[in-house]
């Protein structure tokens, strides 16, 4: 049977949105003994990561844990949990995610309400205020901190400050933004908040960090109708989550993607995740020298750039699908292209997690200069490198 062999796949350098370079540490945790969930060793490496995950998102809440599926589930396991029918949500929509979380509103049987800003922009805190004005009746403001499809950020503090005045709880996507830029959710009093292994913290994907605060955790006590999801029901799945003491069986945890979490994690850890912050922002700052020396220019404005995602417009004349298909065979590099209204517009170059090395800004700026040269564009590479150099010098790499 054709295809019936193993599966070997090519050794890529990943630069797109989304899964990012996996570290090396994180693929061989993966490979590790299976054991059963309900394993007493299992049990004490599951209490590990619950601390090692509330240490990335500076929280103390006791409900924090990984949900069994990708970004998408954690999006969905705070909607489920927090909306019953009937009640007005507030969503900030400035790109692709903020109108899954509208859909999700919807299908939750409640009513949303739209905050539309531009692809690029943040959200705007004054469009926000004058929403829960209008609407004192909403009981949850839901935005998206680090925005995927676009690059922007946002700005999760003053957002949730408002949502706090107001009385409303809020749902905060930080798939994009855990262990990449500083977030803070008790210092900032977030509520609902969920994100992704793929991004950031370098694991492979599949697993959605979660955390509640007790706010949240009494909403969802207080409902009136089951949450819709059995899988997705917090009250639920703290049986298997919650104490150490009396663990039972709700799902079979994905017993090796959980090692490979909890590695990321302990990396993380031992980098500090200040220092990964600045990780971030220091590889960004010396990418960004490369791909303007290139002639590239950036979607979003300096102030609300992520360094963690880079979007760039792709250049007049420049064919963005064969540009990109040469970085991956000629340069085995994934770069990400434009989503929704930046769709064959914009490049989607990622430098999230273990991706945010200098070997990777070096290798995707003679890349993309490359590319650029091959289809007539008269980019220059060796300044490019050079002002990569520069911009290293200047930061004390
Ligand atoms: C990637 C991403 C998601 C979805 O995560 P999946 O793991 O693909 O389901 C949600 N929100 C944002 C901001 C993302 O970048």
């Amino acid at each position: 049977m054709a295809g019936a062999r193993s599966f070997h796949p090519p050794v890529r350098t990943l630069m797109g949105p989304g899964p990012s370079d996996v570290h090396p540490r994180v693929l061989a945790a993966m490979a590790r003994p299976t054991i059963g969930h309900l394993d007493p060793a299992f049990v004490g490496m599951m209490d590990d990561l619950k601390g090692l995950l509330q240490g990335a998102f500076k929280t103390d809440n006791a409900l924090t844990m990984p949900v069994s599926g990708p970004g998408t589930a954690g999006m969905e396991a705070c909607f489920v949990n927090l909306v019953e029918p009937g009640d007005t949500v507030i969503v900030c929509r400035n790109g692709v995610f903020g109108e899954r979380m509208r859909q999700n509103v919807v299908r939750c049987g409640g009513t949303a309400v739209v905050v539309d800003d531009a692809w690029g922009q943040p959200v705007d805190p004054q469009k926000v205020e004058d929403a829960l004005k209008a609407h004192p009746e909403a009981k949850v403001l839901a935005f998206v901190h680090a925005e995927t499809s676009t690059g922007a950020r946002s700005d999760a503090k003053t957002l949730a400050a408002l949502a706090r005045r107001h009385d409303c709880l809020t749902i905060v996507d930080t798939v994009t933004s855990l262990g990449g830029i500083e977030l803070l959710v008790d210092a900032w009093g977030l509520d609902a908040v969920y994100s992704g292994s793929q991004k950031c913290l370098s694991c492979t994907p599949g697993l959605a960090p979660l955390t509640f605060s007790d706010r949240a955790v009494a909403r969802v006590k207080a409902r009136t109708t089951p949450v819709q999801s059995w899988f997705l029901d917090t009250t639920l799945v703290m049986g298997y989550w919650g104490s150490a003491a009396k663990r039972s069986y709700h799902h079979t945890a994905p017993i090796n993607a959980l090692y490979a979490l909890h590695e990321s994690l302990v990396l993380l850890h031992e980098e500090g995740l200040e220092a990964a912050w600045a990780r971030h922002a220091r590889q960004h700052a010396a990418l960004r020298a490369g791909l303007e020396a290139l002639g590239l220019r950036y979607v979003v404005e300096a102030e609300w750039r992520l360094p963690q995602l880079n979007a760039v417009y792709v250049p007049e004349g420049v064919d963005d699908a064969a540009a990109r298909r040469q970085l991956l065979d000629d340069f085995n590099l994934e770069i990400g292209g434009g989503l929704g209204d930046l769709a064959g517009k914009a490049w989607r170059i990622g430098l999230m997690g273990y991706a945010a090395r200098p070997q990777n800004v070096l290798t995707c700026v003679a890349a993309v200069g490359a590319a650029l040269n091959h289809q007539g564009i008269a980019a220059d590479v060796d300044a490019a490198q050079a002002a990569v150099f520069a911009a290293y010098a200047g930061a004390k790499n």
